[in-house]
């Protein structure tokens, strides 16, 4: 393709940058915490499980609430997600068995991340600090007694640790890393299909990186093992918080250095090369057989368009992080 392809204004990566000040130095203080949720600023998101719940006006949704709203509903965990202006901003996790009964309600909206995210539900801040809230509070739902001797734990230092009373153990939040990589061969790129996705929708393929891997050998282990393609050097390109329950995607490029595509069906229905003409038409929503690409909150989106917006001066700057 010798022009630039027009793809418009570049949309924000979904739950990203998240406006909140962590204070991370402050959970500690339990004080200064209390003056945070005392305040009249103070607000808080509110989690219900999968479920996100909002307030319904007659022009818009709020999914900030008050303290005291929030805890209307009975408390599972708070914790404090950061401050902005000054004003602290919580998540608040309630029994995710009230979300049935919440949505029979006509003053509240309930509905899961994801769709808030692509319906565009939400402000992105909002996504960005609810993203923060529940992948705390899953952690928090799945934790609950110590991986070490059994006994109940408890939350300390405003929802950022659980300490075991009985063993004295220290069990700190988990963000389990995810790498997603796109494939590239000069002008092709390779995507995959999972049977679950939406008909016609092709992305960048995806794992978990496993213990004692580092990045490039998880981006290189997925790919050959999903699509039999070997890779070469693999770069960094950017990175998404994915609370689902709570991931964080490592976005890279790499370079096949094989052609023949061996699909394990266990993980993908099937993958193919695309030329850059086809993924064009596939980000415009103007593929002739309707194929497309993951929406633009989704880091798929940004790592294909990515590719197709590069041009050779600005390829040689993106760092290699392993050759
Ligand atoms: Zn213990």
């Amino acid at each position: 393709m010798s022009a630039l392809p027009d793809l418009g204004p570049k949309p924000r990566l979904g739950y990203t940058p998240n406006p909140l000040e962590r204070v991370s130095e402050r959970r500690g203080d339990a004080a200064y915490v209390d003056e945070l949720e005392a305040a009249p600023g103070a607000a808080a998101y509110v989690i219900a499980g999968e479920n996100i719940v909002l307030n319904r006006f007659a022009d818009r949704l709020d999914p900030l609430f008050s303290l005291p709203a929030a805890r209307a509903w009975g408390v599972e965990e708070t914790v404090l997600l950061g401050v902005t202006g000054g004003h602290g901003r919580f998540g608040i996790g309630i029994d995710p068995g009230h979300a049935t009964l919440m949505k029979a309600r006509d003053d509240l909206f309930v509905t899961d991340l994801r769709s808030l995210a692509v319906q565009g539900l939400a402000s992105p801040d909002d996504l960005a600090a609810l993203a923060e809230a529940k992948a705390l509070l899953s952690w928090h739902a799945r934790h609950r007694f110590c991986s070490t001797c059994g006994a109940a734990n408890r939350a300390v230092e405003a929802g950022w640790r659980r300490d075991c009373p009985a063993c004295g153990a220290q069990h700190f939040p988990r963000t389990d890393p995810v790498v997603i990589m796109l494939v590239v061969d000069g002008e092709r790129c390779l995507l995959g299909r999972q049977a679950r996705f939406l008909p016609r929708m092709w992305s960048c393929l995806a794992g978990f990186v496993e213990p004692g891997e580092s990045i490039e050998a998880a981006v290189r282990r997925e790919i050959r093992e999903e699509a039999g393609i070997l890779c070469g050097p693999v770069s960094y390109v950017t990175s998404q918080p994915w609370p689902f329950p709570m991931s964080l995607m490592i976005g890279c490029q790499t370079v096949a250095l094989s052609r023949t595509i061996a699909v394990d069906t266990s993980e993908l229905e099937d993958a193919r090369w695309f030329d850059r003409e086809q993924v064009t038409a596939m980000l415009l929503d103007r593929h002739p057989q309707g194929l497309a690409v993951p929406p633009p909150i989704a880091i798929a989106y940004h790592l294909i368009r990515a590719w197709v917006e590069e041009v050779p001066h600005r390829a040689a700057t993106i760092p290699i992080v392993s050759s």
